[in-house]
């Protein structure tokens, strides 16, 4: 969609969270009631007729508009959340990451065999994160998995799409 409003509000921070990255920071957006009205109106009209019954938001930018979402579709939120946040029995997945090795982690009962799965998250970059996030909630084998991120990167060499071949994938904003 690549909406003018939003990608004149998005922050970009040089040399963070260490030198050499330029972090877009999507804090902009979300404190700005225009970008967050063309964000959420934009999720539900893409989504609005795909049968979702669960957003799987990756923690903790993925929280935001996720949840949001999930009220407005009526369907169920679940958190793919760091090490050690969730308090029951989990499921969980390591991945690499721009800035090193991470893991994220499901509750074992979060989805049905018969769930629409929507995963989202704010940013995709390598995509090592969502597809870590992929992997988890393809173990509960739902009857159809979508994903959803704000913004994609593709300048700096990136290439995360590619991760995701096959699965039906959109991005609101391609930087
Ligand atoms: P990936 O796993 O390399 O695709 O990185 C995406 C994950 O890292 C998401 O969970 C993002 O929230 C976070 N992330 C990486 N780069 C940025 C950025 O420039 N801005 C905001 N979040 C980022």
């Amino acid at each position: 969609m690549n909406n003018k409003t939003l990608i004149d509000n998005l922050r970009c921070i040089p040399d963070f969270p260490k030198k050499g990255i330029n972090f877009r920071d999507v804090t902009t957006l979300y404190k700005n009631a225009e970008c967050m009205k063309i964000m959420m109106d934009e999720l539900v009209e893409l989504y609005k007729d795909k049968g979702i019954t669960k957003i799987v938001g990756i923690e903790s930018r993925g929280f935001i508009l996720g949840a949001a979402l999930a009220a407005r579709l009526g369907c169920g939120f679940v958190m793919a959340r760091k090490p050690g946040k969730l308090p029951a029995t989990v499921i969980k997945e390591s991945f690499s990451k721009e800035y090193g090795v991470d893991t994220i982690e499901m509750h074992i009962d979060s989805i049905e065999p018969d769930d629409v799965v929507l995963i989202h998250d704010d940013l995709l970059a390598t995509g090592g994160t969502a597809k870590a996030a992929y992997k988890l909630v393809q173990h509960f084998h739902p009857k159809k998995v979508f994903i959803n991120f704000i913004i994609e990167i593709t300048d700096e060499g990136l290439h995360g799409r590619d991760e995701f071949k096959g699965i039906d994938l959109t991005t609101l904003l391609t930087i």
